[in-house]
């Protein structure tokens, strides 16, 4: 049997025109700014005016360690989205944009997949409504303003060789990762070292998803840390007075972004910051709104929930006062299997012993998320190739520990084949045994919170930092950001700094290469191992084979 590819599907989707959305939501059409028929942005006065509603339920979405199997959390996300609007259920999704760059590398959308997918997929995994283009030309503003002021007498007594505030473009371009710029003489500047960052590692990035509203967003900017001085102090965003105009800049990149399900049930796709150096969910802006306009809202957090899903409850909810209701761990047979230790080629063979040894790995997440406070169950995202007995295994591991775990079919069936989990999902919200608290305090030293998430979510031995990492961390105490969350930057493929340690690893420490201070988005990277912020092309990239038919469509982009 051949299956249509995700593009193919969205290509025949019967879209309805984005007011009819809009409407469903109770938005009024001065408010839905129209971007072409099927995406609109959503205004500031309208954001303003609903605050005094009561929220709905938020649903998180997260997973066990991806595995070059394929979890699929974006997909169960829409999914569930269009499964609990098939209930009866007034429910939204919010999920992330996507980065332009990483598509012509290799293939993969950022929409969900199957019969569970947002549209336009192939805009939104383009340049969508110029979001990040806006958040590239603001970067890109501070950095030419940065290097003008060293120009122009350095007022500031910028120490050229310790600009921290490096330069972004939204491709993947490994030669820009460490260059030399304001070559060619006295008349464009003072030569120094300096590099690339894909967009979506930007400060400016993580500051759009974790502001409330444009004020807070330009605070936040003013606050971001550019450079040092000789004597070591920092010089701010501020200092270059560069703030207001990238507000501007941003001004609409702000605005949450409408578009609907192949259902035609309403989806915020908004910002899209890097899961490791930030904390990888959709905006604040967007998942608050969406709890103003229904009844339950499913998001996503990017990784598996050892990073996505404790970011989520440790800076996102944290710093926007938000209160998860339920949370669905996405697990897959295949996922499980090489978790237990298969090759990706021996996927295709029942190795029920190989998925039992693999949900060790799911029964970690399960009981980390249980220290959150917030109720969980297991979606299990069938694939064709999954056997009864192998999902059996899944179910009853899941019952050992008291967790539902549910055989969902949305990839192939769309939003029918999720009811079950919907329905299950309702009961968890409406129970109301949802208790949210961060894992640690505001309080505790920041050395601190490295070691608690160490310990308790990556189950590790101990932490392993030398002193010139934990003096750092006391200057930055010593300067008022003690009370800040940490945000880890580990490999996504292990609960270790080992990628290739899957399953439920134990007797490992975890080394602290290098901590970061994003004082605007608001915390402290922890960075353990190595971490890339520019990624490369493969050998034979996918913009090999991506054209424009003869009928105008895309082809090779997935
Ligand atoms: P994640 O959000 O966890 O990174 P996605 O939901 O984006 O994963 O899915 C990754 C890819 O896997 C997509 O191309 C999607 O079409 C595919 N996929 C997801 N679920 C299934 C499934 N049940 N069967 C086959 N392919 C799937
Ligand atoms: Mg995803």
């Amino acid at each position: 049997m051949t299956y249509k590819s995700d593009i193919e599907i969205a290509r025949d989707a019967q879209k309805k025109p984005i007011q009819e959305i809009g409407d469903r939501l109770g938005i009024p059409s001065e408010h839905l700014l129209p971007y072409g028929h099927d995406k609109a942005k959503i205004g500031q006065t309208f954001i303003n005016d609903v605050q005094d509603r009561p929220d709905g339920k938020l649903i998180l979405v997260t997973a066990i360690n991806p595995t070059p199997a394929g979890e699929g959390k974006t997909t169960t996300t829409v999914g569930l989205g269009d499964g609990l609007n098939r209930i009866g259920k007034k429910a939204m999704i919010c999920i992330r944009e996507a980065s332009l760059g990483p598509n012509f590398g290799m293939k993969g959308g950022a929409a969900g997949g199957g019969y569970a997918q947002v549209v336009p997929m192939e805009e939104m995994n383009l340049h969508f409504t110029g979001d990040f283009h806006a958040i590239t030309s603001a970067h890109s503003l501070l950095s030419a303003m940065i290097d003008n002021h060293i120009y122009w007498g350095n007022l500031s007594k910028i120490d050229t060789r310790r600009v921290t505030w490096r330069r972004v473009v939204d491709m993947n371009d490994r030669s820009l990762r460490q260059i030399t710029s304001s070559l060619g003489g006295a008349a464009n500047g003072y030569p120094r070292e300096d590099g690339f960052d894909i967009t979506v590692a930007s400060e400016v990035m993580a500051i759009l998803c974790l502001a409330k509203d444009l004020k807070d967003l330009e605070k936040r900017l003013g606050d971001m840390i550019v450079a040092y001085r000789t004597d070591k102090t920092p010089v701010f965003c501020r200092d270059i007075k560069a703030e207001g105009a990238m507000t501007v800049l941003l001004k609409d990149a702000m605005q949450p972004n409408l578009v609907q399900t192949l259902e035609n049930n309403p989806a915020f796709v908004h910002g899209g910051p890097f899961a490791n150096i930030a904390h990888g969910c959709n905006s604040v802006i967007a998942t608050t709104t969406a709890l103003k306009l229904a009844d339950y809202v499913v998001t996503e957090a990017g990784f598996g929930a050892d990073l996505g899903a404790e970011k989520f409850m440790d800076i996102k909810c944290r710093k926007a006062g938000l209160k998860p209701d339920a949370v669905v761990i996405v697990a897959t047979v295949r996922a499980m299997k090489m978790n237990g230790g298969v090759a990706k080629d021996d996927l295709g063979t029942e190795n029920v012993q190989a998925v039992k040894d693999g949900c060790l790995n799911l029964g970690r997440h399960i009981e980390n998320m249980k220290k959150f406070g917030v109720p969980a169950l297991v979606g299990i995202n069938h694939f064709v190739t999954d056997t009864d007995a192998e999902v059996q295994a899944v179910i009853d591991y899941c019952a050992s520990l008291g967790v539902e775990a549910v055989l969902n079919k949305h990839w192939a069936e769309g939003g029918a084949g999720i009811e079950e989990t919907a329905q299950k999902v309702v009961a968890l919200c409406d129970g109301g045994s949802a208790n949210y608290a961060p894992l640690y305090g505001d309080d505790l030293p920041l050395a601190a919170k490295i070691e608690t998430v160490c310990r308790e979510i990556y189950r590790a031995d101990g932490v392993v930092m030398d002193n010139k990492v934990l003096s750092q961390l006391k200057d930055w105490e010593e300067q008022g950001y003690g009370h800040l969350p940490v945000c880890m930057a580990k490999t996504q493929y292990s609960f270790s700094t080992d990628p290739d340690q899957r399953g439920a690893p134990t007797g490992f420490d975890i080394p602290v290469r290098e901590v970061r201070l994003s004082a605007g988005a608001g915390f402290v990277v922890v960075v353990c191992g190595e971490i890339m912020t520019m990624p490369g092309l493969p050998r034979k990239p996918a913009a090999e084979s991506i054209h424009l038919n003869e009928d105008g469509l895309i082809e090779g982009l997935f």
